[in-house]
């Protein structure tokens, strides 16, 4: 099956719900069990059937079950929110002494949970320049358990190498484990380049509506108990109303991202086209550093990219950003709005030097007219020249 026909109809199963298209929401905790033996024998089956409330309801499997199916994975596992996919996918594999690599790039709270949490159970974190590609192969130590990739990295929007640094990984003895959340299921296809473990923020495209959180872990066969296990230890299981609303989302997935890359590249290409811009970072461009690697191994490009102004005072950045009417400056993206927010700030580095010429900004293309949105951009930068020359 062609991706937009898996999008339709994987993880369906109507004979299940009386004829139903959608599997409903089963607000559950207690599930009966009527006899002993059927009792004893759920504990067996926890991963499998419904059996507890925290171990999934037939929506949790239903989402699983297409994920999993678009990724090209084994079995996938939701989470409630894509931060827990990371905790709980980083430890399944580490113990105190353990050593692991993770992209420079990396989502910010993937570094501070490293930083503290992990750090504080006595796993080492070594960060990577996320253009390092096979060369990652001299940091990897005996103890390096696990290799994090994010590509591209969502405010830097570097491309990484993944089969490169996926093979370096597993000659060193170690697992890699990505965050697809920007190229969602459907424009990357983690297994096929070697990755092991799969997650993204389902809170982003997958739901698409900006109204839930959720997150998502997709394995191979290989890891899948280790993973499952590891999150449902820890408890990090999906609600149940937010499974469905994932599962609705996903339903229209296929068309939503091609209008958000259309509108996303059509952006980009008037935004470079500014003399207020110094450089946009967006791996679609042909002249952009990561577009030799995002050609080879994506399918598109989500409406998630970054902007680099000429230096300017941040008053001037301030008046672009509050002259705006149609982009909302708000955290998240891959809902149906547009959305902007300064990234300057947000963005740390300790492996790898990142000196932008001047402020940064981080755009996600909405699904509106994109000519609206442009004369939202004119105005903001209108009133960012208004600050320069007043
Ligand atoms: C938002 C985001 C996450 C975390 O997802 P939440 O659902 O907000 O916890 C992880 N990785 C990336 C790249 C993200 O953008």
């Amino acid at each position: 099956m062609k991706p937009d026909t898996l999008i339709a109809h994987a993880g369906r199963h109507p004979e299940d719900h009386h004829g139903a298209v959608n599997p409903p929401v089963y607000r559950v905790s207690t599930v009966l069990h009527p006899t002993v033996a059927d009792l004893e024998e759920s504990g067996r089956l926890r991963f499998d059937k419904m059996t507890y409330g925290r171990y999934g309801t037939p929506t949790t499997f239903a989402l699983e079950e297409a994920v999993a199916a678009l990724e090209g994975g084994h079995r996938a596992i939701a989470t409630s929110s894509g931060l827990a996919a990371i905790a709980g996918a980083l430890c399944a594999f580490v113990k105190a002494g353990d050593h692991i690599l993770v992209t420079d790039s990396a989502y910010f709270p993937t570094r501070r949970f490293c930083d503290t949490v992990l750090k504080g159970f006595g796993v080492e974190t070594t960060y990577y320049d996320p253009l390092i590609g096979s060369g990652i192969a001299s940091l990897m130590r005996p103890d390096t358990r696990v290799v994090l990739l994010e590509s591209p990295g969502s405010l830097t929007f570097e491309v990484q190498d993944v089969p490169a640094i996926a093979a370096a990984a597993h000659a060193g003895g170690a697992v890699a484990i990505m965050d697809n959340t920007w190229g969602t299921p459907l424009f990357f296809k983690p297994f096929e380049k070697g990755i092991d473990v799969s997650l993204q923020a389902a809170t982003k495209y997958i739901v698409g509506h900006s109204d839930a959180m959720l997150g998502i872990v997709t394995t191979t066969k290989e890891h899948f108990l280790r993973v499952k296990t590891s999150i449902s230890t820890f408890g990090y299981s999906a609600g149940s109303e937010e499974v469905y609303l994932a599962l609705r989302g996903l339903r229209t997935l296929a068309v939503r991202l091609r209008q958000h890359q259309e509108t996303g590249i059509l952006l980009a290409n008037w935004l470079r086209t500014r003399a207020e811009v110094a450089r946009v970072m967006h791996p679609a461009l042909h002249d952009d550093p990561g577009h030799p690697l995002w050609f080879r191994d994506f399918d598109g490009a989500c409406g998630l990219f970054g902007v680099c102004l000429k230096p300017c005072p941040k008053e001037a950045v301030d008046a672009f950003l509050n002259s705006l009417t149609l982009f909302g400056m708000g955290y998240s993206w891959g809902g149906f709005e547009s959305l902007i927010v300064p990234t300057s700030d947000a963005i740390e580095r300790t492996a790898s030097p990142w000196a932008p010429p001047g402020p940064t900004l981080r755009i996600h293309a909405g699904l509106e007219t994109p000519d609206d949105l442009i004369a939202d951009l004119e105005r903001g930068f209108a009133a960012l020249r208004g600050v320069l020359s007043g």
